[in-house]
This record gives structure tokens, sequence and C-alpha cells, in this order.
């Protein structure tokens, strides 16, 4: 056969009609065929992860999903629970499509409050672990009406898109965690006097986002990079996760519950509210005095909290969950070979120093390294090859002035 006879042996073009025909074992294929058959492969595989996503959540009922939240977050038993059931129902939103009835199950973005360092990141992230979806982490401070010093709301999805490896299917079932949500509440109370960059302009365009909508997006975000084709991103099936700390909200709580009334009904009402932890009974009127729009409220429908860590959780938190920080100094010093070793008494100490000095959760990742820094440096390339820390190992490297560093910087 000439080389004008070959022909696709799956559309029939001859050679000639074809850019590229590429030789089997005893077959023959265009380019064209390829293309086609390259978009079939990929709509396949997206439709097949993304029931692999929801099968696999059908699977994983609610209580599965604390436990497995369990795993890596200590306590915040109720905020557990209610993140539990919030993304095993929004991931059946996604399922329902297909049926045909009138009921359309809304989403179910969530809202945490809640003192930072008490785990609202953490539980994001362990929520898109669990899931293997795509998680962007971003900051509410930094985003501003578009035409803004700042970043535009847009930007969000941008990294969204990078965190998804620029997949577009995977990135529309992400989750989305927007920190310090309370640092955008509308200060004042008459909006309309002057303009609010950073305030209710931007809990404006972020509305849009969590109703679900089609954005373009520009994939390497920011406005230097004039040419770059958009992409459309569709975010009715993103997970809004909002989290803050909103500072203050206590006393608009205690408001409402009348809690500041003297006589007989306050002392009565103290008997059955836990003052010392009032979050607890957070509803959404308090967010809307804080100063959230009520439309974002009504947009973020799933509101919890988390409670302040107590020196039990704390203790806990070095040495229990999968990735607890103990552990990890376990496994760094055993690449070295080294044995290491920390008593109770020893992490006790620790924990003391970082509820004295108020230095939470993250504090203590600061404390260890306080501790451990000048083993970790002389350790690797020396004889020793056991480390024993004990209470009196620990007082030595931690003095006063070490602690006050932390406390500055944390
Ligand atoms: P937030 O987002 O509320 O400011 P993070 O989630 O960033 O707090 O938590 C700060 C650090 O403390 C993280 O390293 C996290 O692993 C740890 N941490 C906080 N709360 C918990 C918890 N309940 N269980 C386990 N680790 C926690």
């Amino acid at each position: 056969m000439s080389k004008e006879e070959l022909e696709c042996s799956f559309c029939g073009r001859k050679k000639p009609e074809t850019n590229l025909l590429i030789a089997g074992l005893d077959a023959h294929i265009c380019d064209r065929c390829i293309e086609q058959a390259h978009g079939i492969v990929t709509e396949e595989s997206n439709h097949s992860s993304n029931n692999e996503l929801t099968d696999e959540l059908m699977l994983k009922k609610p209580r599965k999903i604390k436990e497995f939240l369990d795993t890596y977050i200590i306590g915040q038993n109720y905020s557990k629970k209610v993140m539990s059931v919030a993304v095993y129902n929004h991931y059946k939103r996604l399922l329902q499509k297909n049926t045909e009835d009138d009921v359309e199950i809304e989403k179910s973005n969530i809202i945490m409050v809640g003192e930072t360092g008490t785990g609202k990141t953490l539980m994001a992230k362990t929520i898109a672990k669990m899931l293997n979806v795509p998680l962007a982490i971003v900051d509410a401070t930094v985003l501003t009406e578009a035409g803004y010093v700042g970043e535009d709301v847009e930007s969000i999805l941008t990294r969204l898109l990078q965190a998804a490896d620029y997949n577009l299917e995977k990135a529309q079932k992400g989750i989305v965690f927007i920190d310090e949500i309370d640092k955008i509440a509308r200060k004042g109370d008459n909006p309309s006097i002057t303009r609010d960059v950073s305030g209710e302009g931007v809990q404006q365009a972020l509305l849009k986002l969590l109703e679900g909508t089609v954005v373009n997006v520009p994939p390497k975000g920011g406005r230097k990079h004039p040419d770059q084709k958009f992409i459309e991103v569709n975010t009715e099936n993103i997970l809004f996760i909002a989290g803050g700390a909103f500072s203050g909200i206590e006393r608009k709580i205690s408001k409402r519950l009348n809690l500041q009334a003297v006589g007989f009904s306050a002392s009565m009402q103290e008997d059955v509210v836990d003052i010392d932890n009032l979050l607890k009974y957070i509803i959404p009127k308090d967010l809307k005095d804080f100063g959230l729009i009520p439309e974002i409220i009504g947009r973020l429908p799933v509101l919890t909290y988390m409670n302040p860590l107590d020196s039990a959780t704390l203790r806990a938190i070095l040495t229990q969950p999968k990735n607890a920080i103990i552990k990890q100094y376990e496994k760094l010093f055993a690449m070295d070979e080294i044995e290491f070793s920390i008593n109770e008494e020893a992490l006790d100490f620790i924990v003391e120093k970082a509820v004295e000095y108020k230095l939470g959760a993250r504090g203590l990742r600061s404390l260890c390294e306080a501790v451990l820094t000048d083993a970790m440096f002389e350790l690797p390339d020396s004889k020793e090859k056991k480390l024993e820390v004990s209470r009196v190992y620990v007082e030595s490297k931690l003095n006063k002035s070490t602690i006050k560093k932390l406390k500055a910087v944390s």
C-alpha cells in the first residue's frame, strides 16, 4: 500500500486528508479521532470521579464523618457534629440534581465562630482531606471591592483553581475557607454616610460567590497579567466555610440573653447560662448585630461555635491527634535514628506555660520548638542516640525571656 492509500481505521479518512496519521500494530488513527477519543476519556474520568466523591460520601454517614474528624481534632464535639451533617447534606445536594421533583436542597455553607487558634482552619482542612477535594484558605482582610487596592473577591477562586491544579471540575466541587470574616463586618450602624471599602462592599461581592454564580476568574489572579484568558468558574457546588473570632460578640449575646439585668431574674438565669462560654448561645441575629449583612448571614445558614481550649484539651492536642506535634517530633528524630521521648511532667509543664502566657494551641508548637531546637541542632551528628525530655530539661530551655519572645510573635 502506498503512503497516500493509508487511512484512519476509525473514520476512514485517507492520509492526505489528515494532519497526522499514527500507525499501530495493524491499524491507523488520525489526529481528529485521537482528539475525539481524548475528549471521551476525559469526560468519562470526570464523570466517574464525581460519582466517586458522592458515592463514597453516601457511604460515609455523618457519624463516620465525625469519627474521621475525631482523629485529627480534639474536643469541639458540637461543632464536629454540625459540620458532619452540613458536609453530608452538601454532597447529598450534588446528587439531587438528577431527581425530578421541585424540592431544591439549598447549600449548607457554614460559619464558625471561635477565638483564634481553636481549630477552625484545622476543621476545614480535615474535611477537605477526608473528601479529597481541593481547599483554598483565604483571608477576608485582604479582600476589597473591585477597583480598590487589595485583592478582588474573585481571587478566592483563583486560589481554589491553583489548589485543584487548574482542574476546573475538581475546583468546582472544592472547599473555600474564608478566615477572619468578622473583619469585614460593617463598622458603623449607618452604612450610607461614607463608602465602606473593606466592609459592606466586600460582603456584597462575596454574596454572589456564596449564592452560586458563574465568575470569570483570572487563572493567575491579580491585575498584573492583563492578557490572561479568563476561566469560567461556577460556584454553585463549592462549599464555603467562613470563620472568625468575632471578638466582643459575647457582649451582644449577653445583652440579648438579658444577663446584664440586675436583680432576681438575672441571678436565676445565671444558674442555667454558662457565662464563661457565651458563644454557645450564638444565633444569627448576633452576627447581624456585629455587622454582617443579613444576606451574607442567610447564605451561611449553618452556624456553629468553637469552644476555648482548656488545659486538658491543650494537653491532648500535644499527643493525641493523628499528626500530633509530639508524634511529629518522634518522626523527625527517628529519621536520624534518635529515640525521642518526653515524660508526662514535661508535657504538663509545656501546657502550663501555654495557658499561663495565653499562647493557645499554636503556642504549643512554638514552645516545643524552643525546647527542642538545641537537641535538633546537636544530635544528628553526635553519638547520642537517645533524647529523654523531662520537666527539668524543659525548664532549662524555657526561661522567661524565651517565652516572652514567643508571646510577642504569637
Ligand atoms: P484557627 O483557624 O481557629 O485560628 P487553627 O485551626 O489554625 O485555628 O489552629 C491552630 C493550631 O492549633 C493548629 O496547628 C491546630 O492543629 C491546633 N489546634 C487547634 N485546635 C485544635 C483541636 N481542637 N485539636 C487539635 N489541634 C488543634
